[in-house]
């Protein structure tokens, strides 16, 4: 596991998710397993908001660690 997994509370709440393409030369890293997710890649996108209201973005690399996160 990568140093950067970000833990996700029962308090929070998936709101959307969504395919998306990596455009950019910069790479996403996925927030499951902490690899990066390369140009062109197609990843999923999750908007999760919090108790607090707040939206938060995560990025994974394929299904498997969306699973492990939500
Ligand atoms: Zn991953």
């Amino acid at each position: 596991m990568a140093e950067n997994v970000r833990q996700v509370s029962k308090s929070e709440r998936v709101e959307c998710v969504s395919t998306r393409i990596q455009l950019t030369e910069n790479s996403t890293t996925c927030d499951g397993c902490g690899e990066s997710i390369e140009q062109r890649v197609q990843y999923k996108y999750v908007t999760v908001q919090g108790s607090s209201g707040r939206f938060t973005e995560f990025s994974f690399c394929d299904e498997d660690c969306f699973g492990e996160t939500f």
